[in-house]
């Protein structure tokens, strides 16, 4: 069987001396030794201001709408993980979804300040597929319009964009290290933040609001990741320039093979380095994409439909038209993607999809 994705697990023993660790610590979370270490670790290899690992990348999403949203009107992309707009509604925030540019996928920055209104807050974008957002002009939207913006970055692990850190854009970035992203600690996430304030009440939140042991800043909930989740982390981080070229030479060889005249890719933004998180192939159609994917079914292959559905028609959400997600999310595939996959497979994938363009 070939899936989508494949957790990359590191040696055993080399996840074991983590664990080791943890038991002569007898310290299982709470910001231990090996949770500290992965922060360290990761703002240098990120090269970051300020990071918090979280024990997933939606805690972040909330803890940023709820310091930054304040229960308004919340600017957010139609095409993202369910993830984005859930987090908004249960921050109960109001979602005014704007729609994506049709080659970049991320929000259509020229469409933003159309949809602001006097209960505006904030601008929730999400960096899909790791490829960034018109960073600079939401800078300048959010700065004449005086708005907070959080970036969904759960994709973004390693993107650099005009050789800075995508986490250190927005006022803040979250990351998630589920086990089905690029790099993972099973279940986790990240905040990133240059502001210091901001940080120090992240900080805080994450931990139900504790100013020591009885004192309290504010309300909070528990965004903690435990010790076995940082080993984890800590025994991938060696693996990651290797995962990311084991990633790069299967995108090259899709790019090389698939029929490219009848399949539209990602478009990456000017700038940017990409961290090879994702491959989306975008058909001419839905019945073209569900003729494809039943073969591929047929043969054992299950790539997925990130994204659908268009996140405005979540039954929850009060319902609008967004043609051009709308139109990307019924034909958007993403292929199999991980270390490991041979050139074999990769044949069997992309001769089925060529047969039935
Ligand atoms: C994976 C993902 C999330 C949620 O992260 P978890 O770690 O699973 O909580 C949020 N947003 C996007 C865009 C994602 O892909």
């Amino acid at each position: 069987m070939i899936t989508v994705t494949k957790t990359f697990l590191p040696p055993l023993e080399e996840y074991n001396k983590y664990l080791r660790r943890v038991w002569e610590n007898q310290w299982l979370t709470n910001r231990g030794e090996l949770v500290i270490a992965l922060e360290q670790k990761l703002k240098e290899y990120l090269n970051v201001s300020n990071i918090i690992v979280t024990n997933n990348g939606t805690i972040p999403l909330q803890i940023a709408l709820k310091l930054l949203g304040n229960r308004g009107e919340i600017i957010t992309t139609p095409f993202s993980y369910v993830a984005t707009s859930a987090a908004i509604v249960w921050e109960n925030c109001t979602p005014v979804f704007v729609d994506i540019h049709p080659e970049y996928l991320t929000i259509d920055e020229t469409k933003i300040e159309d949809a602001i209104t006097d209960k505006t807050t904030a601008i929730l974008a999400t960096h899909v597929f790791g490829n960034p957002c018109n960073v600079e002009i939401i800078e300048i939207i959010a700065q004449k319009h005086n708005l907070k913006v959080i970036y969904d970055a759960a994709h973004a692990f390693g993107v650099t964009y005009k050789e800075k850190s995508l986490f250190e854009y927005g006022d803040i970035s979250t990351c998630s290290f589920h086990a089905t992203k690029l790099f993972h600690t099973g279940e986790g996430g990240a905040m990133f933040t240059k502001d210091a304030n901001l940080y120090h009440k992240f900080f805080y939140s994450h931990n139900f609001g504790h100013n020591g042991a009885l004192a309290f800043h504010d309300v909070g909930i528990n965004g903690k990741i435990s010790e076995l989740n940082a080993a984890m982390g800590l025994a991938i981080l060696p693996y990651l320039e290797n995962i990311i070229s084991e990633r790069r030479k299967v995108i090259d060889y899709y790019n090389q093979n698939l029929n490219l005249n009848k399949i539209q890719l990602l478009k990456l933004r000017a700038d940017t380095q990409w961290n090879y998180s994702y491959y989306p192939v975008i058909f001419k159609s839905e019945e073209v994409l569900l003729k494809v994917e039943g073969k591929l079914n047929d043969n054992q292959i299950f790539p997925r439909r990130y994204f659908y559905p268009s996140l405005n028609k979540l039954s929850y959400i009060k319902d609008s038209e967004m043609p051009q997600s709308e139109s990307v999310s019924c034909r958007v595939l993403c292929l199999p993607l991980y270390v490991g996959l041979s050139v074999q497979e990769l044949q069997l994938i992309i001769s089925i999809i060529n047969e039935n363009l």
